[in-house]
């Protein structure tokens, strides 16, 4: 075996549309940074490969993670077709509440009419006013990303509720989160067949309380929105943060050079130091 990895960037991405916002990342632009992922060589890396990479396992030596927050319909519209191309695979948190029942949509490669895509701002109101269906993944297409194998879903909570900014206290706030993080695991269970540790904070927002509750409902690999890269046995074992990278809506040389700086520790430790 060639050296490993001796860092794991994972990437973040939110929506893949051509509705332009501010989180979204345009389909020409992502089918561009997966062609360039593969003519690099890069391995897609899923969520027991981390948690062994963590633990001190090897890994290929180009290696990378993507990740999709809050479970967007255009993640299948979009993304899917490209990862299934290019037999690459991805981990998606979804909002368990939020995902709908109904058959499965057109995609960009099906050839018919595909459906309309919000932009960011548009779903976060169509989630509001209880139509989360024209914004959010349905069951059915869940299962048809895991029978391909270009998705692994994972919990980003089952209301994606700061309980943070809304409990009277902090005890009040805990009780919250777990009922919260249990509904969740209840609910992947139910629809998936198992609920896995690994967690990814709503808004990136998390605390000691946050942490201690979410270890104790079964979790234990935690998906921030802090900039960095990762790397074996740096933390805690029981416990372990992911740092990500946010994607742009750039071109695929955009993400390349952030990929040279995030796989080399020395660097993306002096490129982190010098941006805060
Ligand atoms: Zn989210």
């Amino acid at each position: 075996m060639t050296r490993s990895a001796k860092a794991l960037p994972v990437l973040m991405y939110h929506h893949i549309s051509t509705s332009p916002g501010m989180i979204t990342v345009s389909p020409d632009h992502f089918a561009a940074q997966m062609a360039h992922l593969a003519n690099a060589g890069y391995t897609t890396i899923g969520s027991m490969q981390l948690a062994a990479y963590l633990g001190g396992e090897p890994l290929p030596k180009k290696s990378v993670m993507l990740t999709f927050d809050d479970g967007y319909l255009d993640n299948w519209v979009h993304a899917h077709p490209v990862l299934e191309a290019h037999g690459f695979t991805a981990l998606c948190f979804l909002v368990t509440s939020w995902v709908g029942e109904g058959c499965v949509r057109t995609h960009a490669r099906s050839g018919a009419a595909l459906p309309p895509l919000l932009n960011h701002r548009d779903a976060e109101i169509a989630i509001e006013s209880a139509t989360a269906d024209h914004a959010i993944l349905r069951w059915s297409e869940i299962d048809a990303m895991r029978e391909a194998g270009t998705f692994e879903f994972h919990s980003h909570t089952h209301s994606h509720v700061r309980w943070d900014q809304v409990s009277a206290d902090a005890d009040d706030k805990c009780a919250k989160l777990a009922y919260d993080l249990a509904d969740s695991r209840a609910t992947l269970k139910a629809r998936l067949g198992a609920a896995s540790d690994h967690l990814c904070w709503p808004q990136g927002y998390y605390d000691a309380d946050y942490r201690r509750v979410a270890t104790q409902a079964g979790f234990r690999h935690f998906y921030t929105c802090e900039a960095g890269s990762n790397y074996p046995g740096d933390e805690d074992n029981a416990v372990r943060s992911i740092t990500r990278l946010e994607v742009r809506d750039r071109p695929a040389s955009w993400l390349a050079s952030r990929l040279w700086v995030h796989t080399r520790p020395r660097i993306s430790w002096a490129y982190l130091k010098i941006k805060r």
